[in-house]
């Protein structure tokens, strides 16, 4: 029987430090959320993220944006904000529409307000094993294995995933804590064997239930990042549980994994992000 990792405790144990260092603070953190477009879900997560940013004591303000918005005037929007004293962090509610061009809008972002840490100079310090922020689950992954007490040092960690938002940060936090990392995709001609070698698996693919039982090593800690919602809005992870947590040593539930934990490191961020720019 596997340790099921609990994301809603570690969010508000994190959420507590958040709070407390926040309320410290003569000059509050800010954190500002851009929404193009009247996609629901997106919403949800806008208003989730407000929510949090109150019971944190952090500054939030929300820009929702219409769907026909043009490239420069978002551009613009993202000038003003990072001009502005009281705005720490700059987040854009992702996926954008496909008229508006992602990789530009994301590099008008200013990188030390950059608290999703998806400006390539945040990519490349990153990559240096020098940023100011992880991004916000890649960071909340390495958090939960923190506070497991699972070190990576010396481990075979096996990512499944190469998105610029989960997966390569992912494998590039689990090489900085000196884990020896295996980047699988869909051209990974053997899957299994490499999920299979793995003492921490990370799943971070979106297609529920792909990780089965027998893919994973007896005792492997199981990280699952995948959330898709199923055609009776179900959110289902990328591991198939039932079959995985007899298996595993520690694993993480879908929901109350990753995705509470994802959103406190935001509000961490914010913090940082605050910090770093002087706040005191
Ligand atoms: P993404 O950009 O679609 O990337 C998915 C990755 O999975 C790609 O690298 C893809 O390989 C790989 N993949 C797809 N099918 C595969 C298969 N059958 N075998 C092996 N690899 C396969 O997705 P993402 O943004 O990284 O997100 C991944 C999942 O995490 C999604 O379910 C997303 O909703 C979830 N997520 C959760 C949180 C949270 O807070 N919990 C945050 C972010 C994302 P190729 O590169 O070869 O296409």
């Amino acid at each position: 029987m596997a340790v099921i990792m609990d994301g809603k405790a570690l969010a508000a144990k994190v959420k507590e430090e958040v709070r407390a260092e926040a309320a410290a603070m003569a000059e509050k953190p800010g954190l500002a959320v851009v929404l193009v477009g009247d996609n629901p879900a997106a919403q949800v997560y806008a208003a989730g993220k407000k929510r949090d940013c109150q019971q944190c004591g952090i500054y939030s303000e929300e820009y929702l944006l219409p769907g026909t918005v043009g490239q420069e005037e978002l551009i613009q929007l993202l000038e003003e904000l990072n001009q502005r004293r009281n705005v720490d962090g700059i987040l854009i509610q992702l996926p954008l529409p496909a008229h508006l061009d992602e990789r530009a809008i994301l590099q008008a972002v200013a990188p030390d307000k950059d608290v999703d840490c998806f400006h390539p100079w945040n990519m490349g310090r990153l990559v240096e094993g020098n940023a100011a922020v992880a991004p916000c689950t890649p960071g909340g992954v390495m958090r939960f294995l923190q506070e497991y007490g699972v070190d990576p040092k010396g481990k075979l960690c096996t990512v499944v995933g190469r998105s610029n938002i989960v997966g390569k940060p992912m494998a590039l936090l689990l090489t900085q804590a000196h884990g020896t990392v295996t980047i699988c995709h869909t051209k990974t001609p053997d899957l299994k064997a490499c999920c299979l070698g793995a003492d921490i698996l990370v799943a971070a693919v979106g297609r529920p239930g792909l990780i089965t039982g027998d893919m994973v090593k007896e005792g492997a800690v199981v990280i699952d990042v995948g959330t898709t919602r199923d055609k009776d809005g179900v959110l289902r992870g990328d591991v198939d549980f039932p079959s995985v947590e007899p298996k595993a040593s520690y694993i993480t539930p879908v929901p109350g994994g990753v995705g509470p934990v994802t959103r406190a490191i935001l509000l961490e961020n914010v913090l940082r992000a605050a910090r770093s720019r002087g706040k005191k």
